[in-house]
């Protein structure tokens, strides 16, 4: 589904990304963890090339997206889901209009856009509120709204880079719910970047361990956080204790 190959990213003479490799296989969630600055979100933006890999290569779905020109890459970006932390809403918009700025900028008729952004709030349980404008709504329902709009694509794979990190600790776990529940709907791939330990251990089908820029250990949740291999893997496995 999502294959990784000798992935490297420099910053000058920072390294970033070294000689990275990942597989995540068909309705997978695999969840990336590491400290700050070890290189989780300049790995997960090449994937879909919101940063230009130095070297190595990126398949999704069968298709080389680094091999991509940018009309492949459009093309492709719309079979990838991305979640950030900022929500980057159009406040002045409401939900629906949100959701689907996107599809009609994509060529789909209004009525058809509609249709599919309900749809997609819906799964997010925010149908009742889709005609609220986003920038009257609490930051989980703006997660909400953000999900919601990378779900109106139907996409294969789904790349989510600390979603709850700017919410308020009672509204992280409005979202972390709705993210539980793709993930077992398992209807997309996903990679999850998040600091958010018992999601981790009670969603992921893979802990990807990372450190300065390559994966120091993957394995089911039971194995990484119960018997680490890895320095890092033992420092979660006292965090949770
Ligand atoms: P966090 O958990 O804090 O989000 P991270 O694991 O996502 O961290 P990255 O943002 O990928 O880490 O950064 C990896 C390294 O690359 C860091 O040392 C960072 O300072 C550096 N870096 C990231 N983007 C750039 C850039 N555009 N220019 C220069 N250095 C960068
Ligand atoms: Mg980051």
């Amino acid at each position: 589904m999502l294959t990784i190959e000798n992935l490297y990213k420099s910053f000058g003479k920072l390294v970033a990304v070294n000689d990275f490799n990942l597989h995540v296989k068909e309705g997978e969630t695999a969840v990336l963890m590491g400290p700050s600055g070890c290189g989780k979100s300049t790995m997960i933006r090449m994937i879909n090339r919101l940063i230009e890999p130095d070297s190595g290569t990126i398949c999704v779905s069968g298709t080389e997206v680094t091999k991509l020109d940018l009309e492949g890459l459009r093309r492709v970006r719309k079979r990838i889901g991305f979640v950030f932390q900022q929500f980057n809403l159009v406040g002045r918009l409401t939900a629906v209009e949100n959701v689907m700025l996107g599809l009609v900028m994509d060529g789909i008729p209004r009525d058809a856009a509609y249709d599919k952004a309900m749809k997609a709030l819906e799964k997010v349980g925010l149908e009742k509120r889709a005609q609220h404008k986003s920038a009257e709504m609490s930051g989980g329902q703006q997660q909400r709204v953000g999900i919601a709009r990378a779900l109106a694509f139907e996409p294969d794979l789904m790349l989510w880079d600390e979603p709850t990190a700017s919410l308020d600790p009672i509204l992280v776990r409005e979202v972390l719910v709705i993210m539980e529940d793709l993930a077992k709907y398992r209807a997309s791939s996903m990679l999850v970047v998040t600091h958010e330990i018992s999601f981790a251990i009670h969603v992921a089908d893979r802990i990807v361990l990372m450190d300065k820029g390559s994966i120091v250990e993957e394995g089911m949740p039971e194995d990484v956080f119960g018997h680490p291999a890895s320095h890092i893997g033992q420092q979660y496995k006292e965090l949770i204790e």
